[in-house]
């Protein structure tokens, strides 16, 4: 049991380590999820805003190169947080900017006088610096053979994205499509380096990390975070307090557990020593009658437990207990003296009944068990007034057919309980030649419900006969089950139709209500 309880207190730490591990990658990739969100989000606004100011900046120039347009120019760097530069190119120079008309025009990169299609805005790092771009340019075709441009300091984004947090475990860098990174200052992690071309959009997973990316609505471009494994670990650290703590408790409350059933089991396991000490089990009985003529041909004996505090305990609840520990054989032995004491004066007004008692087979393999039986019987009934009802928690083994040898040939009937529910099976059968078969109450209930084992009757039956064995049905309790067992033939029954057990003043009464008949079961 502590082993158990060991077992469960391990699994309990080991499922929330993984438990813990698990939740520290999901809390890795729900924050790439956020922050490329917000990323994404803030440089489509960001976008969208520039060009619109350079769509009112062309309406308002005309494409004229002067001074006022010089103005607008440093106007829009001037009013604007995040602009840094603005200029005009044309015919591949850059013919005016915010610092005013230039004299001589400067000969720009070919991408930022490429033709795009009308009011298209590029973003490009700049040129010189590659992907360590201290900016990202913005390239507006007017679609009248000049451009406009400006410049975002990659600082000013990682300012306006400061919110979203530095301490993430995860970098992340601004792409464009084809692969070129604008911008990796939106967060930086040390020794993760760059994609060479954006990964499928949503979450993928090389050895390494986890990369989630991230569409830039309305334009080409992706926000794409890497999660670098390694880092997962320490996530995790994070949590190991909290999910420790959680398998600590886990694992008290398996103890506890473990260790109030094994306590409830041993004072089960001595209640059940005291009871057997102070003769507290009892009998309790319920007619067996013969299907044909109606007639009570005998009865089967049943243990319930007289519990000093619990009142009278049914056998269930104490008898897989009893068996396990081995004590049933005590108990057997003492509800036999009692039984047998009440029935006595009982069978001398009825000597055609019989004694059904139920006989777990490790009490069989007790070697004085045929001789307490005999000085139980001898002189006072009929050995044939007595059958032992077979119950099986075990195999039958070869020292308990050589006890059923020594009973059967004293004359006492033997039946095989329970068949087909347990350990009570065709090879059970093979074993030893058995008087009766009792056809338990789960087929019997099938007769009358519509449920798996309706049917099956037909096929106990036929069983019985081929073994010649004699059948007795228990848990009757519809008319209909009695005719259709008398229809196959069936020889006895036994239940609540005909009645509950009860003790032996109720029997005694029941049987003066119900004229016996004259044909005995044996
Ligand atoms: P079992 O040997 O199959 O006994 C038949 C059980 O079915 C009894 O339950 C009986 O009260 C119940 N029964 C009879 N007719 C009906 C019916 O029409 N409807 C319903 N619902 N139940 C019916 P009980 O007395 O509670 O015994 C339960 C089991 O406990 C027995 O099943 C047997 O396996 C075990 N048991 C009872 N007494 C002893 C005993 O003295 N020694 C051993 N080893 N086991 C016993
Ligand atoms: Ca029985
Ligand atoms: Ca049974």
């Amino acid at each position: 049991m502590m082993g158990v309880a060991m077992l469960g207190a391990l699994a309990a730490i080991g499922g929330s380590a993984s438990l813990s591990f698990r939740q520290a990658r999901l809390a890795a990739i729900e924050s790439m999820q956020e922050k490329t969100g917000i990323w994404a989000q803030a440089i489509s606004r960001l976008v969208d805003g520039a060009r619109a100011k350079l769509q009112l900046l062309d309406q308002a120039t005309q494409g004229e190169i002067n001074q006022q347009t010089a103005n607008l120019l440093r106007r829009l760097v001037v009013e604007s947080t995040i602009f840094r530069e603005a200029w005009m190119v044309k015919d591949g120079r850059m013919v005016c900017s915010d610092v005013g008309v230039l004299a001589e025009p400067v000969p720009m990169a070919s991408d930022l006088c490429q033709l795009g299609s009308v009011a298209e805005v590029r973003l490009l790092p700049r040129p010189s610096q590659g992907d360590q771009s201290d900016a990202i340019l913005i390239n507006y075709n007017t679609g009248k053979g000049y451009f406009f441009g400006l410049s975002i300091p990659t600082q000013t984004i990682g300012e306006l994205m400061r919110y979203g947090d530095s301490n993430a475990a995860h970098a992340t860098f601004f792409m464009r499509q084809d692969g070129v990174v604008l911008d990796r200052s939106l967060n930086s992690v040390p020794n993760v380096t760059p994609p060479t071309k954006v990964p499928p959009a949503g979450l993928s997973e090389t050895q390494d990390a986890l990369i989630y990316s991230r569409v830039v609505p309305g334009y080409n471009y992706a926000v794409v975070a890497i999660f670098p494994k390694k880092a997962l670990w320490s996530l995790w650290a994070q949590s190991v307090p909290f999910y420790g703590g959680l398998a600590l408790v886990l694992a008290l409350c398996f103890f506890l557990a473990a260790w109030v059933a094994n306590a409830q089991t041993l004072s089960l396991e001595s209640e059940l020593r005291e009871a057997a000490r102070l003769k507290q089990v009892i009998a309790h009985y319920q007619p067996i009658l013969n299907l044909q003529t109606g007639k009570c041909v005998g009865l089967e004996v049943l243990m319930r437990w007289q519990h000093p505090t619990r009142g009278l305990v049914p056998p269930l609840a104490f008898i897989p207990e009893a068996e396990r520990t081995g004590i049933i054989t005590e108990l057997t032995e003492c509800m036999m003296v009692g039984a047998l004491e009440e029935l006595e004066p009982v069978f001398r007004d009825h000597p055609h009944l019989h004694a059904a008692i139920n006989i777990p087979v490790q009490t069989l393999t007790n070697p004085s068990f045929p001789a307490h039986v005999d000085r139980l019987i001898r002189g006072r009934f009929r050995y044939k007034n007595i059958s032992f009802e077979l119950t099986e928690s075990t195999s039958l083994t070869d020292a308990a057919l050589g006890q059923l040898r020594v009973m059967k040939d004293l004359g006492i009937r033997l039946a095989v309980d329970d068949f087909g529910t347990g350990y009570s099976n065709l090879r059970y059968l093979s074993l030893f030649p058995f008087d009766f078969l009792k056809v338990d109450k789960a087929f019997v209930d099938g007769i009358t419900n519509e449920t798996k084992s309706s049917g099956l009757v037909d096929q106990i039956v036929s069983i019985g006969r081929a073994c010649g064995m004699e059948l007795i049905a228990e848990g009757i309790e519809h008319p209909s089950q009695v005719e259709y067992l008398k229809n196959l033939g069936v020889e006895f029954g036994q239940g609540y139709y005909f009645a509950p057990p009860a003790p032996i003043h109720e029997l005694i009464e029941w049987l003066a209500r119900n004229a016996e008949g004259d044909k005995c079961l044996l």
